[in-house]
């Protein structure tokens, strides 16, 4: 039997993956890790989407605990060659975001391998997202028996996107403005 947890950042993501996700598994579950986020009440709105979703497709969704004063002293540890960290000013998408997929994805992992799953994250189908470097990430925190599947092993990325996005538009999500941490919020006025 075909069993994957799905790290779930959000409902906007989450809906075309998990459909792309079903056609291949006998089992999913989601998984809300996501203590990057900069507030509680952020934390909630998109939690609030996830829930419709599993509602919705009758899957099991398990919440992580919310941290963030954790997430924020992994994010500022010295970054891999040892040099002093740019963590909060440098542009998304630099070494913060590999830290903070990290963090998500090696809790997702220790969950699967807790329960003899596969894993992988709604975060990949996002176009604002590095691939490479999730996949990168996904394969360091890869714990024994807990095997990483990518994206692109489970469909075409754009069409999953094309797909997630009609499904947020159908049950009316939330679709959030930033990505999630307060390094990310932009001065939009
Ligand atoms: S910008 Fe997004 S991916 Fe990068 S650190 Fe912040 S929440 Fe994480």
């Amino acid at each position: 039997m075909k069993k994957a947890i799905l790290h779930t950042c959000c409902g906007p993501c989450a809906g075309g993956v998990l459909k792309a996700f079903k056609e291949k598994f006998d089992e999913i579950l989601l998984f809300f890790s996501n203590s990057n986020l900069n507030s509680r009440e952020e934390y909630n709105k998109r939690l609030f989407e996830v829930k419709k979703l599993a509602k919705k497709e009758g899957i099991k969704l398990i919440e992580d605990d919310y941290n963030h004063s954790d997430w924020l002293r992994y994010i500022k540890k010295l970054n891999r060659e040892n040099q002093p960290s740019q963590i909060e000013t440098e542009a998304e998408g630099g070494e913060r975001c590999r830290r903070c997929f990290e963090y998500r994805l090696a809790r997702t992992a220790e969950l699967a391998k807790k329960k003899g799953f596969s894993f992988s994250t709604t975060l990949t189908v996002s176009p604002y997202k590095n691939e490479l470097v999730l996949n990168e990430e996904a394969k360091e925190v890869e714990a024994e028996g807990s095997l990483f599947i990518p994206l692109d092993k489970i469909g075409n990325k754009k069409e999953i996107w094309k797909e997630s996005f009609k499904i947020s538009r159908e049950l009316d999500m939330y679709r959030q403005k930033y990505c999630g941490c307060e390094f990310s919020i932009k001065n939009t006025d």
